[in-house]
């Protein structure tokens, strides 16, 4: 299949190997942005075959993980109504709230549905003109421009018993708030290409400068994974701290105009909390003043929420690479995807997930043969 097959090629992926190997003298700390990127590199062992001088550091860029707790309170109060249609995608409906999830909401009668665009909440809200349609607007500059472009529909169309809990994030203040970290080790980031497939590449240059890192824009294929690591090592090795675009078949360096002028429209930018980090200035999006009226906090008055995290759970310093998921006391056992503790372990972007899945389990690292075609390295 093209650009999947190819980029999945062994043969090509232990020359990329070759050249980092032949590259890297010396211990270097990469942090992967998105968590797509993480399920990539975990999937297909990423991590074990990089020489041991390359760490990879997995970083806070899972829209789910991210939406803080208030927020997801928020969601299950307002889906509780029973003049309410709440409609989410279906990755929110296991991620749990202070006491309960959507999905224990829908089990109490709530009328909780999984839909695939949010432009199906739309249409649920015209064919539902007696209800209160509400779609839940999470995730990163990836997710912003659809929904951007559904709130941008219901006040042309004069729909107004649709509105969206907003909770969008923005990655290049992560970046900053990371790097500003006392105990930040990164030392080069693969930033996520599908978000400068929106962005482009201009909020990124500064940030490098400013931080004297390396940022390789990264496709999200194991070759794509490859290709960032040795962009980034290579730049490390000789001191450099540019931008580099390693996914040109998706990133244009202005990124989608229309997308970006659509955001601009329907959004403004916020301080926004990440859950288990805290707020970062200026890290996300809510509704701008011409389109408040479809702002679901506002129309359901959702103030008061108390919250309050599970002490055992640490995804606030998985999120930020400060732990690796099977560092976590509570990893595997009071918490698996069945019993998740925190959002990182039902994600299907999040990192706990990723090493429960492919079966991360266990601290302890051992050499063991590597498949056919590929050089031996450390696996568990
Ligand atoms: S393993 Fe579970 S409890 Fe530990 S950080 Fe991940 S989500 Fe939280």
């Amino acid at each position: 299949m093209k650009y999947l097959e190819e980029f999945q090629n062994p043969e090509l992926a232990r020359r990329l190997l070759d050249d980092i190997r032949a590259t890297v003298t010396r211990p270097w700390a990469l942090m992967e942005v998105c968590g797509g990127q993480t399920h990539t590199i975990i999937r297909h062992g990423i991590d074990q075959l990089l020489p041991d001088e390359v760490e990879l550091i997995h970083g806070p860029g899972c829209p789910v993980c991210v939406t803080p707790l208030e927020v997801i309170d928020k969601a299950l109060e307002i889906a509780s109504r029973p003049e309410v249609l709440f409609c989410s995608f279906g990755d929110m409906l296991r991620v749990p709230g202070t006491d309960r999830d959507l999905f224990r909401v829908r089990a109490e009668g709530g009328d909780v549905r999984v839909v695939y665009s949010p432009l199906d909440a739309l249409r649920l809200a015209q064919q539902n003109p007696g209800r209160e349609v509400v779609f839940f607007g999470i995730g990163f500059e990836t997710t912003a421009p659809p929904n951007a472009m559904t709130v941008y529909q219901a006040k042309k169309l004069g729909i107004r018993n649709f509105s969206m809990l907003v909770s969008h994030v923005r990655v290049p203040p992560a970046i900053e708030a990371i790097m500003r970290s006392p105990d930040c080790r990164v030392q080069g980031f693969l930033a996520a290409g599908h978000v400068c497939s929106v962005m482009g590449v201009g909020e990124y240059p500064e940030l490098a400068e400013r931080h004297r890192v390396p940022i390789v824009v990264t496709g999200f294929e194991p070759l794509d994974i490859l290709e960032g690591v040795r962009r980034a090592v290579r730049q490390l090795e000789c001191g450099a701290h540019t931008v580099e675009n390693a996914y040109p078949r998706a990133v244009r360096p202005e990124g989608n105009p229309a997308a970006q002028a659509m955001l601009a429209d329907v959004f403004e930018v916020t301080d926004r909390a990440w859950r288990g980090i805290g707020v970062i200035p200026d890290s996300g999006w809510r509704l701008s003043e011409r389109y408040r009226e479809f702002d679901a906090e506002q129309r359901f008055a959702v103030g008061g929420i108390q919250t309050r995290e599970p002490a055992a759970c640490r995804a606030g310093e998985v999120l930020q690479g400060l732990l690796k998921p099977h560092e976590c006391e509570a990893f595997g056992t009071t918490c698996t995807p069945r019993t998740p503790l925190g959002a990182t372990m039902v994600s299907s972007e999040g990192a706990c997930a990723a090493y429960y899945l492919y079966r991360r389990l266990d601290l302890p690292q051992v050499r063991i043969a590597a498949p056919a075609g590929v050089e031996a390295s450390s696996v568990v």
